[in-house]
């Protein structure tokens, strides 16, 4: 069976190497006794190198994006190969925060399966900006799965950890609210039957995660009662012992 996972995306912080550092640092030592849990820190890429020298067997690293080309012309861009050779074993692909800067679900897909192909674990994010009455959500978060996994070999679909999350519950969403268990259950059960259906039996093995500005009070509800693998952290994966308890109480409902 498959470890659960919690992922934190540190999104484009903190401001120095030192305190990227700090930061790994006090995480690493929280979560030194973990042993059932999976913990995925995504830091900005230029602090990448210098944290996978820091040692500890407990967190695995993970990159905030990754292109679809092994290298070449293409400014600014840093690749899959490149993101594998250092030590990063994860990226986030498709994320919300990317899609609102023009990222579409054809250049999402081309940078799974570059991502795929070098070693990486593609965390595919989905979500819906609204909830509409007529249920619509469904459909683009089912648009969002078909065309960002289009050509993927069903052996690599149980590689991919999918994260539900619906821009509306993230935090830097003006106005946010908060996501229920019972919703991100509805969604998490939508999400393996459409994977299910494009990809059959394979896609058992996927692990869908949930992200929303989880926090320590509701992180035991969504992983009790949303029917999910573990869950992305934002905002509290910038507190360490925020988001070392988030761990800790995945660990604990693991036993
Ligand atoms: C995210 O944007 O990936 C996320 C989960 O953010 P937050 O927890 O801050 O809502």
């Amino acid at each position: 069976m498959n470890k659960r996972i919690i992922i934190g995306n540190w999104k484009m912080n903190p401001l120095t190497e030192k305190e990227a550092e700090k930061l790994f640092e006090a995480i690493a030592q929280g979560v030194s006794r973990i042993k059932k849990t999976l913990v995925v820190v995504c830091p900005p890429f230029i602090y990448l190198d210098k944290l996978t020298k820091i040692r500890t067997r407990k967190i695995k690293l993970g990159a905030q994006d990754a292109f679809f080309e092994e290298k070449g012309a293409f400014t600014g861009e840093v690749s899959p190969e490149m993101l594998y050779n250092m030590g990063v074993r994860y990226t986030i692909l498709g994320h919300s925060e990317r899609r609102a800067l023009g990222e579409t679900n054809a250049l999402v897909n081309k940078k799974i399966r570059a991502a795929l192909a070098s070693g990486l674990v593609p965390i595919l994010c989905v979500g819906e900006a609204v909830r509409d009455e007529n249920h619509g959500y469904f459909n683009l978060v089912k648009t969002q799965l078909s065309e960002c996994l289009d050509g993927v070999k069903k052996t690599f679909i149980s590689k991919i950890i999918i994260a539900y999350e619906p821009i509306w519950a993230i935090s830097s969403t003006v106005n946010r609210h908060d996501a229920s268990a019972a919703l991100c259950r509805e969604m998490a059960v939508f999400i393996r039957k459409v994977i299910s259906d494009k990809f059959g039996g394979e896609a058992r093995s996927t692990q869908v995660i949930y992200g929303g500005s989880v926090n320590e009070i509701d992180a035991p509800d969504f992983l009790k009662d949303g029917g999910i693998d573990g869950l992305l952290a934002g905002r509290t994966s910038l507190l360490a012992s925020k988001f070392i308890n988030i761990v800790k109480i995945c660990e604990a409902l693991n036993q």
